[in-house]
């Protein structure tokens, strides 16, 4: 089928749809081309934490003690698949580069205004897709095993104080009294107060494409696998035939480096794959009321209903398609059966899915620089979730010529075109 519109979207996951839907808000004529597979999506399969204090990337200073553990497999925080190694230099040199405290509190205060806004955008988009039992000031809890782990994340605390992100601090006894389900003895805990989450970011999701269709967006089930710059607009070619627009919001996730290098962008980019496994309560257990990431397991524990839990595991660097390899699954999982009172898993296989990861942390939003009317809307990493909607609204700001409401110059993509800065 062949199409003509104003804008075409690709990719329909949290950024894609949130784009999507901000467009049709505007005005404009919109075609989302999504393959349609919901699990396919991170944004299906994600911890649904919202939080304003995701500001700290993961290439932070406390990396290079850590180093020699992740380079031998030892840490479960990460899987570096070796035969993947050569693909994932650009985006490992890069990394490398950033993990210094200079660099990890210039990314902090430029992400703040993205997840300060986050929230709030959650709550316009769950009003308007009818979710809102679905989002709630939850809050999240980072547990601490022992004092010199809890001591270790002072650099952390230092810069979420310095920008306002309010937390409390925790002692085992606290921690037990705030979050009853948790049998584990931890030394300490941050709880972060300002923080919220959405229980099952896949009917989230799900909502998102149905209020889309119902404001007269279109749908094409398709992969995009040619983007061609044409005369006033773009050819883009799907498995079903070619779509035509004007201007092109290039949104699909971990596949957009891919996309973007047809189109001469080398861009230091990765997949960080991650695992997630449903488990039910013990009926016995009070429910968990909040994400607590586990530090010491490198895993978060996300409530999905009062009676069940997705267990997420850390990082696995490897290709996007490569065989799952369960491993850092079954440990978070272990972990997890000595941190909750759990009854058996609720699904046959672990969802895998992959985060579209930028080395500094950042999304890549703005225009493209070498190419008129094709707006980059992806990289989001670890906060793709929360930070999506309002994504979605700063791309209609770019496509319909307004500024944006939060400042997108530090996620440029030139940044990760060539070398990495070294100082
Ligand atoms: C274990 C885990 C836990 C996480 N926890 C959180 C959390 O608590 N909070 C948070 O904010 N974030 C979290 N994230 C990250 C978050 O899930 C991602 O950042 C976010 O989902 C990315 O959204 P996206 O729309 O860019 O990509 P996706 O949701 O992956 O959507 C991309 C879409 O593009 C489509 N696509 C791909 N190729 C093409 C093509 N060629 N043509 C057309 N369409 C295409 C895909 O099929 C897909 O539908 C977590 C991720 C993982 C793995």
């Amino acid at each position: 089928m062949d199409e003509t519109t104003d804008i075409i979207v690709i990719g329909g996951g949290m950024v894609g749809l949130a784009s999507a839907l901000a467009l049709r808000e505007r005005g404009l004529d919109v075609v989302l081309c999504d393959p349609g597979e919901a699990r396919a999506r991170t944004s299906y399969g994600n911890a649904g934490v919202v939080s304003r204090g995701s500001i700290l990337p993961m290439a932070s200073p406390a990396l290079w003690s850590k180093l020699p553990a992740y380079l031998r497999n030892a840490d479960r925080a990460l899987r570096l698949d070796y035969a993947h190694l050569p693909q994932i230099l650009p985006y490992l040199t890069h990394f490398l580069a950033r993990a210094r405290e200079s660099r990890w509190r210039e990314a902090a205060a430029a992400l703040l205004p993205l997840t300060s806004a986050a929230y709030a955008a959650h709550e316009r988009l769950a009003a308007k897709a009818g979710t809102t039992d679905r989002l709630a000031r939850t809050g999240w809890i980072k547990a601490y095993r022992t004092e010199e782990a809890f001591a270790g994340a002072a650099l952390e605390r230092d810069i979420l104080e310095r920008h306002g992100v309010a937390f409390e601090l925790l002692d085992g006894d606290a921690l037990r009294e705030r979050e009853p389900a948790l049998v584990r003895r931890y030394a300490r805990a941050m709880l972060l107060t300002e923080t919220g989450s959405v229980r099952e970011p896949g009917r989230l999701i799900e909502a998102c494409e149905a209020l889309f269709a119902q404001a007269g967006g279109r749908r094409v089930r398709g992969s995009v696998g040619r983007l061609a710059p044409e005369a006033g607009g773009w050819a883009i070619g799907h498995d079903g035939g070619t779509l035509r627009a004007k201007q092109v919001v290039l949104a699909a996730g971990a596949a957009s480096g891919t996309l973007a290098k047809s189109l001469g962008y080398r861009l230091a980019l990765a997949a960080e794959r991650g695992y997630h496994r449903h488990y039910a309560l013990h009926p016995d257990s009070p429910p968990l009321t909040c994400p607590v990431l586990d530090t010491g397991a490198a895993s978060i524990i996300a409530p999905m209903g009062p009676d069940r839990v997705r267990v997420l595991s850390g990082v696995e660097l490897n290709a996007r398609h490569a065989a799952p390899d369960h491993s850092q699954i079954e440990a978070a999982s272990r972990e997890a059966a000595e941190t909750l009172r759990l009854g058996g898993p609720l699904d046959n296989e672990p969802w895998l899915g992959s985060r579209p990861s930028t080395p500094d942390g950042m999304p890549v939003i703005g225009r493209a620089p070498r190419h008129d009317g094709l707006i980059f809307a992806f990289g989001h990493g670890h906060i793709g979730l929360s930070t999506g909607p309002i994504t979605g609204e700063i791309v209609a700001d770019l496509a319909t010529g307004r500024s944006p409401s939060v400042p997108i110059t530090p996620f440029a993509p030139q940044r990760l075109m060539g070398l990495p800065r070294l100082i």
